[in-house]
């Protein structure tokens, strides 16, 4: 069965310069790829008539389904549709269903005052040579060109209308039109922190190695966390998804050590499930880290049930009066020290009166290190009253990620302390 393959051409001045991230093709390409078409090349072009053309003869060479995002608005800069309308040789007509929904989008979602603008007007203007994609999130409709076997997608740039169209119209019709041609494609993650990406190769080697060919493995790691997915290739879902579990639960059992989480789910969202499970609470006292680690925390949907609060505290002061870290062990010790941060543990236990505390200290650069404590020394605390547990970590990293680090493994030693001490 030959693949199918596709290609995202993404439209826009701004992506060129740099002002916006071009967040489009990686959703899309997300999106392609669990369906299991294969995307081979991203293509980024200008607000520019005959790039944009040049783009489209090149990609239809080799992709059967070439997707283009932005280009659709109102402006002058956004010539996307008559050149598709040129392209595929038919004529802009105006369509009554998606003028319909340009004035109830203007009248009643938006409120605006006075009659449609002109400019307006012409988003329900669409080649007659097009299956018109209803967008429900925006003015600009998307469109669907056919040309000798090639599928040609036509998408709004705004990111919220491109991924609704994505998932309500484009997903489905592909999935149709190539049924015959799409393998069943199964993803199963698991979540592991505490080991580097190259440890945890050595760990893997043999299991690797001994993969079937229709298992692939990737690693994918992110601020003190690997993520780790297999990918299984066939033909229907339901013998996949029964094959693949053995090698998931060895995958598992082998990383074990290292295990945040089975899911495809953050270090914040395992110890929110831990502790709304125990019924258990806790709270944060931070030095380094500004807040980010109760800032983790709070992300997650219902936090304020198992969260009481933190404390973030930078001057001696601070935390001599918000957590009773004593002057004599900040003078003697140094407020990134072991006798500091198991204060700031103890102090914020009993402020914030909750089951565990995690507290850091350390000094995230690019100044402030000594040659007893570089840059990137931090020192971290989990505990609960009466039982404290320390752990001195040095980064090498800018002052950024030093501090998404630090948090990432203040969390994972607070996890492993609730495991260990219920
Ligand atoms: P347009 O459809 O070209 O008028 O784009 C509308 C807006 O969508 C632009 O102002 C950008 O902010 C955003 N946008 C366009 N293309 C992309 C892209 N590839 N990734 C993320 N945002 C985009
Ligand atoms: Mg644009």
């Amino acid at each position: 069965m030959r693949p199918v393959n596709a290609s995202i051409i993404t439209i826009g001045d701004e992506l060129l310069i740099g002002q916006t991230i071009d967040t489009n093709s990686a959703f899309i390409a997300g999106e392609l790829n669990k369906a299991g078409i294969w995307v081979r090349r991203r293509v980024a072009v200008g607000d520019v008539y005959e790039d944009i053309r040049i783009a489209l003869d090149e990609e239809k060479k080799e992709s059967d389904i070439i997707i283009i995002t932005g280009g659709l608005g109102p402006t002058a800069d956004d010539i996307t549709k008559p050149l598709l309308c040129d392209y595929f040789g038919g004529k802009l007509v105006l369509n009554e269903e998606v003028l319909a929904h340009v004035i109830h989008l203007f009248e009643k979602v938006y409120r605006r005052p006075g009659p449609l603008l002109e400019r307006n007007r012409k988003q329900a203007e669409v080649p007659d040579v097009c299956t018109v994609l209803h967008n429900a999130r925006g003015t600009a409709p998307g469109m669907w060109f056919t040309q000798e076997n090639r599928i040609f997608i036509s998408l709004p740039g705004v990111p919220h209308e491109m991924k609704g169209l994505m998932s309500s119209e484009v997903m489905p019709r592909l999935q149709h039109a190539f049924a015959d041609r799409l393998p069943a494609i199964l993803h199963r993650t698991l979540f592991t922190a505490g080991i580097g990406e190259s440890m945890l190769a050595e760990l893997l080697q043999d299991y690797e190695s001994r993969l079937p060919e229709w298992i692939k493995m990737a690693y994918l790691p992110n601020y003190g966390m690997v993520k780790l997915r297999l990918t299984a290739k066939g033909t229907d879902i339901v013998t996949l998804e029964k094959d693949i579990e053995p090698w998931y639960q060895e995958l598992q059992q082998l990383a074990n050590d290292y295990l945040v989480s089975p899911e495809d789910e953050g270090m914040e969202v395992v110890i929110g499930k831990l502790l709304k499970g125990n019924g258990k609470t806790v709270s944060t006292a931070e030095s380094c880290t500004g807040g980010h680690i109760a800032q983790l925390i709070t992300s997650v949907p219902g936090s304020s049930a198992y969260f009481k609060g933190g404390i973030v505290s930078y001057a001696n002061e601070a935390k001599m009066n918000l957590l009773g870290v004593s002057a004599q062990i900040l003078e003697t010790k140094g407020a990134v020290s072991e006798e500091t941060v198991q204060q700031m543990v103890q102090g914020a236990l009993e402020q914030l009166k909750t089951d565990y505390a995690v507290a850091v200290s350390g000094i995230m650069g690019p100044d402030g290190g000594t040659e007893e404590k570089p840059v990137g020394t931090v020192w971290i605390a989990v505990g609960k009253p009466g039982k404290t547990q320390t752990l001195r970590l040095q980064f090498r990293f800018d002052r950024q990620r030093n501090i998404s680090l630090t948090a990432i493994n203040a969390l994972n030693m607070l996890r492993k302390f609730i495991i260990a001490n219920g």
